[in-house]
């Protein structure tokens, strides 16, 4: 079982990565005789809540189980979560843990993060995004009508326990959009492993557990190096900050803010971003246009989606990105490739150059 580590001093933690750990009770060691409460949705209560209620000797009052969905990462659930602490007492010394995709990990790190001024958690991600994305980090939040995320705090888990048999279950759209996320780590930051992505696609595509759990281990560990370097997102460009994990996520969000949320999975969006970043950073010279093109030729033979919604424009793009969070003093700020595998959060490439890129995607 592949076991990493997030360096961040007293708040270091373990992530464990395998198949069938839900139910390996040498894991959950480390929890005996702590009070605890585990949140999950319907979804994934059907499927692997039992597995992780045995292994805990967990009773009903300890567990929540939420409808699916991202209305769910909201204040007034967020607020239900905590009159459910209260009621149910958890002490201070106790623990939460969250069983579930990005929305329930979001969820209850944020209620952990607020009840009784911050107890401790456990990440149990079960979609392939969570696994190597959102539940490393620290960052947990919930959405506000005027915007995504925009409530939140870092608060980081004690243990993330990633079952690799629990992306069995998952619909094959969102294993594929998890599927994005990993091939944006090897685009940004590893290109030895966008090959081994590449000559492992068919592998991953069927779940094979070595390969899976290769692919979520080192996708995981640069995750971690980078939160570890970076933890709270404060760096500056060009330091190799938290920034770099937003490659092709500011072409994304014009998708999505274009799409309307839920149309488009955010990994579908993703796809299609790293496609347009990696032609971008082509005709500005930085990368081969063949190095763009082994990107994209990825992303189609995975299945995911290479062009924007066909009714999209560059005025679009253009619109929806002025309004991203990573434009500073008026001047858009993009994560670009100097080559497959060295990405940088740049401000300074020539607008002309992103025309051509719009209009080729749109076209
Ligand atoms: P999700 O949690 O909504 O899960 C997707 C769907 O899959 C849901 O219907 C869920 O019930 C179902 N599901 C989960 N596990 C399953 C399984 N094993 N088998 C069958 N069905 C299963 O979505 P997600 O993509 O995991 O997460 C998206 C959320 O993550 C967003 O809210 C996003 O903002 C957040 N996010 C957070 C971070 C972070 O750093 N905190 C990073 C990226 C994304
Ligand atoms: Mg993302």
């Amino acid at each position: 079982m592949p076991s990493l580590h997030v360096d961040l001093g007293h708040r270091s933690y373990p992530i464990h990565i395998g198949a069938g750990l839900l139910s390996d009770g040498s894991l959950w060691q480390a929890l005996r005789g702590r009070s605890l409460r585990l949140i999950t949705d319907e979804h994934v209560a059907a499927l692997h809540l039992d597995a992780v209620r045995s292994a805990l000797a967990l009773d009903d009052d300890a567990v929540r189980v939420l409808p699916p969905g991202e209305a769910q990462k909201s204040w007034e659930v967020a607020g239900s979560v905590q009159d459910w602490l209260l009621q149910t007492r958890l002490a201070r010394d106790g623990c939460l843990i969250a069983l579930g995709g990005g929305v329930i990990g979001d969820l209850a790190g944020f209620s952990a993060a607020i009840y009784q001024r911050g107890v401790d958690f456990v990440q149990v991600p079960t979609t392939l995004l969570s696994q190597v994305d959102s539940s490393v980090g620290g960052k947990t939040g919930v959405n506000h009508p005027l915007g995504k995320n925009m409530i939140g705090a870092f608060h980081q888990p004690i243990m993330v326990v990633a079952d690799t048999g629990t992306l069995r279950t998952l619909p094959r759209r969102e294993l594929l959009a998890g599927l994005a996320e990993v091939i944006k780590y090897g685009m940004l930051g590893d290109a030895s492993f966008l090959d081994w992505i590449t000559h492992h696609l068919d592998d991953l595509l069927t779940l094979d557990p070595v390969a899976t759990a290769e692919a979520i281990r080192r996708s995981c560990e640069m995750k971690a190096v980078i939160v570890a370097r970076d933890e709270r997102e404060s760096l500056a460009d060009g330091k190799g900050g938290r920034a770099l994990l937003n490659l092709g996520h500011t072409f994304a969000h014009a998708i999505e803010t274009h799409a309307g949320y839920g149309d488009w999975l955010h990994g579908e969006a993703v796809a299609t971003g790293l496609c347009m970043a990696a032609d971008l950073s082509a005709r500005l010279g930085w990368i081969d246009a063949d190095d763009a093109r082994r990107c994209v030729d990825l992303i189609a033979r995975s299945g995911l989606p290479t062009k924007p919604p066909g009714d999209m424009t560059p005025q679009d793009f253009l619109h929806n990105m002025a309004l991203d969070k990573k434009v500073a003093a008026g001047r858009l700020r993009l994560v670009l490739l100097r080559a497959i595998g060295d990405a940088v959060v740049t401000a300074d490439f020539d607008p002309s150059r992103l025309a051509e890129t719009l209009e080729h995607f749109c076209g």
